[in-house]
């Protein structure tokens, strides 16, 4: 059976798989206007296996941008300090962001909320549909997929995007390794109720062989998550509760009294990263590209990241509005992310997880260096909340321009994150624009005395900044970036 993904080869978008990363891909292409397709393995119900709860303040300002921020946000629980290693605290309460916090809530939530979304801009998803292989030719790629009944389908696309995890079958369609490593094996993880309340919203801690993490869900569960370095055993090997437990109280002291156990599971992590997040017109994006240990709660934030970067650039170019190296960008902006997500939550887990007398030495001298030089600090926390990435700029252009732009006060919008719900460019000038206005930019104003004139992209990002008074500069800019046709 062949299908055309909607108005034949060379118009849509095949996105494999619908976690976190495929839902966000997709319900921005669909209200792009690019016709969807999301294929996925699972059944259509909301999975239990809730690994993320740590959404971040660059993340949060990403879901603000699709009018999602706030709904997620009264449904968890914000938390202001980050602990790490017993006695670091990073303080998230002065973070540059309308977000000063790290959001606690489950991945699921995340993924129903994008689900929505998704469904309601027309993407069409198909469940129990798993993606087996792909070709891919100068027009198009042809994914090959076996369906609920048994026979296999032919789609074709113009683009394809590997959302589907860590085993991807994209990535090995298309011939990518993925070098790394295992970190840590055996951690063991469970939802369960407690009988006492912990002392604070997250509580972590390492004894000896024994390391314990606990945080609530905010439905009355909580998440635990325990390893212990002497118990090394597949992943296959059964869970029970009992063994939590005793990882709990070696690392916590007590075990909280932890109950009726929802769902409990054995994994390994990872460093893993693919060598390149593009083969033709096959992308790769979330946990296909990149994986990593769970330290710093960064996998489905950097994921949603990828997402909002290269679902705008696929749109512009399908529409004909930008030229297919547009694409090109996506590789040179968000590897270099994914690359340094790696190096810091590896070196995250290594220090929680250092053992011998230099190694805890080197992770007092870290912790007393963070404590004590607040720059430096101030860097580890814009990278782990995502605020402080910059893209790269051509040479001689406007130092804003790659920065993420803050959530400017407008005069018509309100403010910034608002006008990006369209997913549009958003030109931000000091007075009346009289130039092009492409279908696909919203013009406002900065709200106070601000001179310089900034063309935000869809995705948050300064696209081009100039702080002289010739419209001229402005038109041409709107020209090349958002591209003239309606
Ligand atoms: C214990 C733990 C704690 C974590 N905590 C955090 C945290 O606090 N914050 C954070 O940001 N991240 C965290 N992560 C990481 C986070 O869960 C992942 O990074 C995130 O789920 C990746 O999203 P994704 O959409 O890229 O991939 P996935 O969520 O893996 O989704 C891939 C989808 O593709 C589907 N699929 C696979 N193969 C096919 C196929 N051939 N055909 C069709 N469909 C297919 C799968 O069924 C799945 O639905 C944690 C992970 C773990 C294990």
């Amino acid at each position: 059976m062949d299908t055309d993904v909607e108005g034949g080869a060379g118009r849509g978008v095949v996105v494999v798989g619908a976690g976190p990363t495929g839902l966000l891909l997709a319900g921005d292409l669909a209200t792009a206007g690019v016709p969807v397709t999301v294929l996925e393995k699972r059944p259509h119900r909301i999975s239990n296996l809730s690994r993320a709860f740590a959404v971040h303040a660059r993340t949060l300002e990403q879901l603000d941008a699709r009018g999602l921020a706030d709904e997620l946000e009264a449904a968890g629980e914000p938390l202001t300090r980050l602990g790490f290693f017993g006695r670091l605290r990073i303080d998230l309460s002065e973070l540059p962001s309308r977000y000063r916090h790290v959001l606690v809530i489950p991945q699921y939530e995340v993924e129903r909320a994008l689900e929505r979304r998704a469904v309601a801009a027309g993407v069409a998803f198909r469940y129990e549909t798993e993606v087996t292989g792909l070709t891919q030719d100068a027009d198009g790629v042809t994914v090959l997929a076996s369906r609920p009944d048994g026979r296999t389908e032919r789609l074709r696309a113009a683009y394809v995007v590997g959302t589907d995890g860590m085993r991807s079958t994209v990535r090995r369609a298309v011939g990518l390794p993925f070098p790394g490593r295992s970190v840590i094996r055996s951690v063991v993880l469970a939802d369960v109720l407690l009988a006492e309340q912990p002392p604070s919203l997250l509580t972590a801690n390492a004894v000896g062989d024994a390391f314990a993490f606990l945080a609530p869900f905010g439905d009355g569960y909580y998440r635990v998550i325990g390893w212990h370095r002497r118990h090394d055993v597949p992943d296959d090997a059964p869970v029970d509760l009992a063994e939590i437990k005793e990882i709990t109280r070696l690392a916590l002291g007590r075990d909280y009294g932890m109950h009726d156990a929802r769902w409990m599971s054995r994994f390994h992590s990872d460093e893993r990263q693919a060598p390149s997040y593009r083969v033709g017109r096959v992308f790769l994006a979330g946990d296909a590209a990149h994986v990593h240990t769970p330290a710093g709660g960064q996998g489905m934030n950097t994921g949603l990241q990828d997402a909002a970067n290269l679902s705008w650039k696929l749109a512009a170019v399908l529409h004909g509005r930008s030229d297919p190296a547009l694409l090109d960008t996506y590789q040179f902006e968000r590897h270099p992310v994914g690359r340094t997500v790696l190096r810091s939550s590896g070196g995250i887990i290594r220090l929680a997880m250092a053992k011998h007398p230099w190694s805890l030495a080197a992770r007092e001298a870290f912790a007393t260096l963070l404590s004590a030089v607040p720059p430096l600090r101030r860097k580890v926390t814009s990278q782990i909340t995502g605020l402080g990435y910059r893209y790269p700029a051509p040479r001689g252009a406007h130092p804003l321009t790659g920065r993420r732009a803050p959530d400017i006060a407008l005069t018509r919008h309100t403010r910034l994150y608002e006008a990006l719900r369209d997913g549009h460019f958003v030109l931000i000038t000091p007075g009346r624009y009289a130039g092009t206005r492409p279908a696909n930019l919203t013009v406002d104003e900065w709200r106070g005395d601000r001179r310089t004139t900034l063309l935000v992209r869809p995705d948050g990002y300064v696209a081009w900044a100039y702080d002289g008074e010739d419209p001229g500069e402005t038109e041409r800019a709107v020209r090349e970036h958002v591209g003239a046709a309606a």
